[in-house]
């Protein structure tokens, strides 16, 4: 089994943790997950003022790796990472650590009325796909598995919040056993 920790910074619901987890453990059954509930807090020096963003990367290598575990983090906050003008997650592979960033994933960013249920459906596919990446997984050309790279909300909502086949193949092939 493989330890993973999933932690939140800043006004992030339990249940958002919750339901992160409950998407892990049913695609990745060879995952051993526990939530941290602590509230944390993000660093400022990882926040770019000029930008009201939080340095994406800098940000998740402050916060840290919690021993060995794999590190996951539910933020509520917006970033950005190089020249990308913003990021929905990102995952270091070679750090052992990835971040989910919430607040693009809010009908409300958008002007739309809330939906805390669809807002729940993008956590989940967010996480699976940062922590594909942890787990060495490239962008997928399947539009539909979790891997593709969403470059909009519409694309998040578009995907499904699973691998496909050969996506979750490689990981099995890597992970279980
Ligand atoms: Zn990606
Ligand atoms: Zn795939």
């Amino acid at each position: 089994m493989l330890e993973m920790v999933l932690r939140r910074v800043g006004d992030v619901s339990s249940a958002a943790l919750e339901r992160a987890k409950r998407a892990l453990s049913r695609e990745l059954e060879f995952l051993d997950i526990y939530i941290d509930y602590r509230q944390l807090e993000p660093t400022l020096k990882a926040y770019d003022w000029k930008r009201k963003q939080y340095v994406a990367s800098k940000l998740l290598m402050d916060l840290g790796r919690v021993n060995n575990a794999l590190t996951v983090y539910l933020v509520e906050a917006d970033a950005y990472e190089g020249n990308l003008n913003f990021v929905f997650g990102l995952a270091m592979p070679l750090k052992g650590i990835a971040g989910v960033f919430l607040r693009r994933l809010r009908n409300e960013f958008y002007g739309w009325s809330p939906d805390e249920e669809k807002f729940m459906q993008r956590v989940e596919k967010e996480v699976l796909h940062e922590v594909g990446h942890l787990l060495g997984l490239e962008h997928c050309p399947n539009p539909k598995c979790v891997m593709s790279f969403s470059n909009s909300i519409y694309d998040v909502d578009f995907k499904e919040a699973r691998f496909c086949n050969l996506c979750k193949l490689k990981i099995y092939r890597r992970f279980s056993a």
